[in-house]
């Protein structure tokens, strides 16, 4: 029991990308999710149409690696989840490292499984919510059905 310790129940939305699906890493991310201590409140795979991938990067909308980044995220399907926990959103990023593979420390998701060639950049494994608003916004987009 953990008496005075306040918690913020915080909630971020996770995706399994289609080549961490398509690599079979799955098991692997929600293994270090669930290791943390994250809870899980919803997992769901599926293809993504392009729309909603669109809208999911929309503050990428024009930059040169927008295109490549939804037809990637179009190409199989994905794992999409939500996590619940005490300050997950910044929480989660610290476990996915950074978005280059390359520079993603070891003991991240990134640094430890993505590969540096020839996928690069794009394909990265993991997404995960990177503030609050941006949280509520993609939960509501993958799962519009979730309550509080
Ligand atoms: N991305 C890319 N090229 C870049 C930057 C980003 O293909 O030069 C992709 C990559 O898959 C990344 C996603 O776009 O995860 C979103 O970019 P962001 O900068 O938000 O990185 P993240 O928050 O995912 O680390």
């Amino acid at each position: 029991m953990l008496v005075g310790m306040t918690f913020e129940q915080e909630r971020t939305l996770i995706l399994v990308k289609p080549d961490g699906v398509e690599r079979g890493l799955t098991g692997e991310v929600v293994r270090r999710i669930e290791a943390k201590g994250y809870r899980l409140v919803a997992v769901e795979m599926r293809t993504a149409p392009r729309d909603l991938l669109e809208l999911h990067y929309a503050e990428h909308a024009g930059k040169s690696f927008f295109e490549p980044l939804v037809e990637f995220m179009a190409s199989g399907p994905v794992v999409a989840i939500v996590a619940q926990g005490d300050r997950v959103i910044e929480g989660f990023r610290s476990l996915a490292g950074a978005t280059d593979p390359t520079k993603a420390a070891p003991g991240t998701i990134r640094g430890d499984l993505g590969r540096a060639w020839p996928t690069a950049v794009t394909q990265n494994i993991v997404h995960g919510s990177d503030s609050p608003e941006s949280a509520e916004r993609e939960i509501g987009i993958w799962f519009p059905l979730l309550g509080e």
